[in-house]
């Protein structure tokens, strides 16, 4: 799922593609992508587009009293053209979910790969309206210490599980939580609570603030790639550690799985595989 960093380095990349040009055409090639139909996506034809800028993991290009707010997914993105492809976009097929074509020739889909269709966009009068947003709190790059630790003292969940709850720190996935945790040296199923929070509001600075450096500057098509060779843990289960040289592990769930240096975050102990244990009852 595209985190903070990614949705900062195509916003760096869209803004000075998008802002002062305006839209010619939009068309809907997956049905269920657009969550709104008041105003109608039609209403985007002929108007400036003024900002472009994130909430937590979602991108917002900003129109002349419109706002499209587009919410990516587990495996959706952007795609950008310099040159519209011809020809007519094909319903239902493939990762096209929206094509909007720009009046100087350029054009950007929104896609999302694989058979779940779980991307949304949504094209309101105001952000507030989108009820995602509306709920989102602070932001993982400005909430301040003190926010943190409030938001930890009054946590009864598990530290990874706080982390990606976009109501208490937007922007963080699996994946930027399983570096910061790693570099906090702190376990994945650490009580909230119990978390130091100067040392983990330090390691979010710093996992991000990397990424960023490395990411922006970088186009659409090449951010994904690059985000995953900078993972220390995260996606690497049987490599070695980075700092210490103990081989990652994992924890395994339903749909997801988490990674983690037993060396730097656990005290040596392997984290109990909940889908195994299951299996194994
Ligand atoms: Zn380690």
């Amino acid at each position: 799922m595209p985190e903070l960093p990614e949705v900062d380095a195509l916003v760096e990349f869209l803004r000075p593609r998008l802002i002062g040009e305006f839209v010619t055409r939009v068309d809907i090639a997956e049905l269920s992508l657009l969550k709104t139909v008041d105003p109608n996506i039609d209403a985007l034809a002929g108007l400036d587009i003024t900002e472009v800028y994130r909430r937590g993991r979602v991108l917002i290009i900003g129109f002349d009293g419109l706002v499209l707010v587009c919410r990516f997914a587990r495996m959706g993105w952007l795609t950008w053209h310099d040159t519209a492809p011809s020809g007519p976009t094909k319903m239902g097929k493939g990762p096209l979910g929206m094509r909007v074509t720009l009046a100087l020739g350029a054009a950007f889909d929104l896609i999302e790969p694989g058979s779940k269709k779980n991307a949304a966009v949504s094209l309101v009068r105001d952000p507030s309206e989108v009820p995602a947003l509306a709920s989102l709190c602070h932001d993982a790059l400005s909430i301040t210490v003190d926010e943190l630790a409030a938001a930890l003292a009054e946590s009864p969940s598990r530290i990874k599980t706080v982390l990606e709850d976009q109501r208490i720190i937007a922007g963080l996935g699996n994946a930027y939580t399983d570096e910061i945790l790693h570099t906090a040296k702190l376990s994945p199923f650490a009580t909230a609570k119990t978390v130091d929070p100067q040392n983990l509001h330090d390691a979010i600075h710093e996992v991000l603030n990397s990424a960023r450096s490395t990411l922006v500057g970088l186009p659409p098509g090449k951010i994904k790639t690059a985000k995953k060779r900078g993972f220390s843990v995260h996606g690497r289960t049987g490599e070695t550690c980075p700092v210490c040289g103990e081989t990652i592990a994992e924890v395994s769930f339903a749909d997801k799985s988490l990674q983690y240096c037993p060396g730097c975050q656990t005290g040596g102990k392997k984290l109990s595989d909940r889908r195994m244990d299951r299996l194994l009852k």
